[in-house]
């Protein structure tokens, strides 16, 4: 085999290198999944690699955290090869936090390639995406509304795309960028591979891949049980009126230095923020409400460590890819407990172990049932576990917390 031959002598190295060797990808590549720590593929890379390789169309659900990123990218890596003069693949994304991190991952991965990517997204200037469209870019990665203002400006030109993506496709539906998508895909050669990534694949998910994908393979990764077992999860019972309270308290207790703290509602993200800082704990909060250009200055410093507690909400945060975040409160529970699974999934990630807290009122039981149930856990009496962060701010404050 190709790929085999090209390996390294080394015994061990071979070994840990051979899983995804034998998934057919070169050495280059191997070279930066080695460079990067990745040693075994995960579910989902697992059970898409070879498929893709061979040129099929394929409709995954795969959650954030599953390497999902990784399982399009290597195979797209692989087909590309070399720099040519006109982009050959697409990835579309609904959010310019994700393209980010998807372009980052093009980047790791193809750095021994000299393939290279651009990331289009909007609210921000046009200078330096255009600048670097020019330069004759292999991958474009991009949200739909700034990705059709390029090509219809002539600026960017999709005439040679050979394989396009949609990540979290059932995001670019909720966003409503469907109408943008069929413009995008018009100017794209049917003669295409067509990758599909959601979280669901619903009718609606159905339906598009009916009319843009041909006989597509469709593999269905539950990663989320798998990352979901790395993390330790404890459901708190709490009034409204005790949350804040019991939110400084884990912080201290267990000097968490990088937590993020999710909210149902951009107000009380700013609520929650304030009152931290009330306290001394230098917090900051991203949401719709928050400018694009901000939010992802804020998302920087957090990366970098440079404040310990970030407050989100559900849509600021969905697909954070953070590894060193090892807290995550729900200081309002969600309401659908796919949900719960997108937030917890924020920590543990990479390998490590994570905590998630979650203030749960009373009327909210019913909501930890259903995620039980979505976990396949045991009922909520037998996991319901008192944290001594907890036990001593009852002791004190008197105010019920389980
Ligand atoms: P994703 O699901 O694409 O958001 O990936 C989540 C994180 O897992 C990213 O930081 C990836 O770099 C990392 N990752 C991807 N594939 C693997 C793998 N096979 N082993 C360990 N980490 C991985």
């Amino acid at each position: 085999m190709r790929q085999l031959a090209c390996l390294p002598a080394n015994e061990k190295e071979i070994n840990i290198l051979s899983k995804f060797a034998e998934l057919g990808l070169s050495k280059s590549i191997l070279a930066a999944l080695d460079e990067a720590g990745i040693t075994e593929p995960t579910e989902i890379q697992q059970a898409t690699i070879e498929q893709t390789l061979t040129g099929r169309d394929l409709l995954a659900s795969a959650q954030t955290g599953s390497g999902k990123t990784a399982a399009f990218a290597l195979p797209i890596i692989e087909c590309l090869e070399e720099p040519a003069k006109k982009p050959r693949a697409l990835v579309l994304a609904p959010t310019r936090e994700l393209a980010l991190q998807v372009e980052e991952e093009f980047k790791r991965f193809a750095k021994n390639s000299g393939l290279k990517t651009v990331t289009l997204y909007g609210g921000t200037g046009y200078d330096k995406q255009l600048n670097a469209l020019r330069k004759n870019v292999d991958i474009i990665v991009a949200t739909p509304g700034r990705l059709l203002d390029c090509v219809e400006r002539k600026y960017a030109d999709l005439s040679a795309i050979e394989i396009l993506v949609l990540d979290e496709a059932d995001r670019l539906l909720d966003l409503g960028f469907m109408p943008q998508i069929r413009k995008i895909i018009s100017k794209i050669p049917k003669e295409r591979q067509t990758l599909m990534f959601s979280a669901t694949i619903d009718n609606r998910i159905q339906s598009i891949a009916r009319e843009y994908m041909i006989n597509p393979t469709v593999v269905k990764a539950n990663i989320d049980r798998i990352d979901v077992a790395s993390i330790e999860q404890r459901f708190m019972h709490v009034t409204e009126f005790s949350k804040d309270a019991l939110l400084l308290k884990l912080i201290e207790e267990y000097k968490m230095t990088s937590v993020l703290v999710f909210t149902r509602t951009k107000r009380k993200a700013t609520w929650a923020k304030d009152r931290l800082r009330d306290a001394g704990i230098i917090a900051e909060e991203i949401h719709s409400d928050i400018s694009q250009n901000q939010r992802e200055r804020t998302l920087l410093r957090y990366r970098n460590g440079a404040f310990p507690v970030l407050v989100a909400t559900d849509v600021a945060a969905r697909g954070l890819d953070i590894p060193t975040i090892s807290h995550v409160i729900n200081y309002d529970l969600p309401e659908v407990p796919e949900d719960y699974v997108h937030r917890i999934g924020r920590t543990g990630r990479a390998g490590r172990a994570g905590m998630a807290f979650s203030f749960v009122s009373e009327e909210q039981r019913f909501l930890v049932r259903d995620i039980q149930k979505l976990l396949g856990q045991q009922p909520e009496e037998d996991v319901v576990k008192k944290s001594a962060a907890a036990r001593r701010f009852k002791s004190r404050s008197r105010r019920r917390v389980m």
